[in-house]
């Protein structure tokens, strides 16, 4: 049993002023395995001024400085490796792969933050002006449970690069990540106020950040539900607001792909931390006359699919976060028969010997159309909903028929017609033929999907504000 009782304010681990305590449960057992002491709007006010006092001097540190300060945070989470990935799997359940995986992207965050700092123009000409990009003050970092410290590195680092400060609210369910991340940056030897970390609900902590006058930006990984509320309520202080919110990605399958390998890939696509993923491919678009052929792809490919315990290295497929997760994925699989689409493989309740997590069946449905709640929602699990077109045309105008445009998939053999399709799609990123993350490009969404550009240049000025003298 652990307990949390501590967040981080003004360079210190403190006891929170907030009294409330919140069980952290194993999503593989449903175990309690600790709780944690929730901070409060007191708590919040006070990391939030310790920020703002520590962005007097951070704001004007050199270039060099930041380098170095975010050189030290790469190597204390490079110092914490088996710990960082080991809580990950206790506490979010994510698999040994998957968290394996999100330790390296961890790392890099610091590596592109410096990767750009290194030769970014603060001070520019355009026209007759100098304009100097300035740091904007004080970040709020908001952030899901479902790649938290992945959030809390690739936010933070962003913001250390272009000399602002921050105060971090992660997802209640993630103090234990959290505790270790925060160690870690305690290590790093910051200047006191540089970063702040508050455990706490999303309406005391998230709603203090949202409204206080003193945060100028609001960083915010979450639910297109939750990133709508805080835009609306960060516009009374006219905040600066970047969104990485949901998504439904299509995954268009071209009938000249190799189908061998773009089928197996796209449920890897579909089932990545365990559907868990804002840029999961949850739309399969295939050619109806090859549909037979896809179904005994899909099935053949799931046949060597282990959903199990995330500590196992060969499980592709962990528990939901939280039996609120795992319910909310049990009511879609029901509304995608009850809309008539037609369960391929999977379908409701646990798979045998996993009665105690929160798994589900990894699940598929053909016959599904793109105007079910199970084509257009994000249900974030491990279901899959297949569609069939008959023409390129039509396979493209399917993929946008969405309200988000996070991310989308195409496969083809022919590299100019993939890429002529991609071309057309209104997301943020297109991967084709390949599952990748870019680190130097621009990531996030088109409409619902988001705000603003994570990651590289863009990434780095969606911190900085310009500021043009003339003479
Ligand atoms: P969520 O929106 O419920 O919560 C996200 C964060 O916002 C949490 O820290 C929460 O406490 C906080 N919050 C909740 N209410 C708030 C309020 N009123 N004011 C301020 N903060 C508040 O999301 P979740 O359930 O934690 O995560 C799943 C969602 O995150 C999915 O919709 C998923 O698509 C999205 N997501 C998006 C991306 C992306 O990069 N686009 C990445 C991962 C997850």
């Amino acid at each position: 049993m652990k307990t949390i009782d501590k967040i981080y304010i003004n360079g210190a681990f403190v006891t929170p002023k907030g009294t409330d305590l919140f069980n952290l449960i194993s999503p593989t057992t449903n175990e309690k395995l600790g709780e944690v002491r929730l901070g409060n709007e007191e708590d919040t006010q006070n990391a939030i001024a310790a920020a703002k006092k520590a962005f007097v001097s951070f704001s004007k540190t050199t270039i060099t400085e930041r380098i170095g300060y975010l050189k030290s945070m790469q190597n204390a989470v490079r110092d914490r490796k088996e710990d960082l990935i080991n809580v990950m799997v206790e506490e979010y359940g994510g698999t040994l792969q998957f968290a394996t995986n999100g330790y390296s992207f961890l790392l890099q965050n610091f590596e592109s933050a410096i990767t750009v700092l290194e030769s970014y123009q603060f001070t520019k000409t355009i026209g007759a002006s100098e304009v100097q990009m300035a740091p904007i003050g004080v970040v709020g970092i908001i952030i899901p449970w479902n790649s938290s410290n992945g959030f809390i590195s690739s936010k933070l680092a962003s913001a250390i690069a272009a000399g602002c400060t921050a105060v971090i609210k992660p997802s209640e369910m993630s103090a234990m990540q959290t505790q270790i991340m925060a160690e870690c940056l305690h290590e790093a030897g910051l200047p006191k106020g540089v970063f702040n970390i508050v455990n706490g609900l999303g309406t005391t902590v998230g709603a203090e950040i949202t409204r206080h006058p003193d945060i100028a930006k609001i960083s915010f990984t979450g639910s297109t539900v939750v990133g709508k509320l805080i835009a609306r309520e960060a516009t009374d202080t006219l905040k600066r607001v970047t969104l990485e919110l949901g998504g439904k990605s299509p995954n268009i399958i071209l009938d000249d792909a190799d189908f061998a390998t773009a089928i197996p890939m796209a449920i890897m696509a579909a089932y990545m931390n365990s559907g868990q993923a804002c840029v999961a491919g949850t739309r399969l678009l295939v050619p109806e006359y090859r549909l037979e052929e896809v179904k005994g792809l899909i099935k053949s490919t799931l046949e060597h699919t282990k959903v199990g315990d995330p500590k196992e290295s060969d499980t592709n497929v962990g528990p939901m976060v939280s039996q609120k997760q795992y319910q909310r994925v049990q009511d879609y699989i029901k509304i995608g028969i009850e809309e008539g689409a037609e369960v391929l493989v999977g379908g409701l309740g646990k798979p045998e010997g996993l009665e105690k997590g929160n798994f589900v069946k990894p699940t598929v449905f053909v016959n599904v159309n793109n105007q079910m709640r199970i084509a257009r929602e994000e249900i974030f699990g491990p279901v899959l909903s297949v569609l069939t077109y008959k023409t390129e045309e039509e396979a493209i105008e399917i993929a946008n028929d969405t309200t988000y445009g996070l991310q989308a998939y195409v496969s083809s053999t022919d590299t100019k017609r993939a890429h002529d399709v991609a071309s057309k799609i209104n997301a943020g990123r297109v991967l084709i033929n390949v599952l990748k993350h870019d680190p130097l490009a621009p990531f996030g969404g088109f409409k619902q999907s988001g705000m603003g550009r994570e990651f590289g240049v863009l990434g780095l000025e969606a911190y900085l504000e310009p500021r043009t003298l003339l003479q």
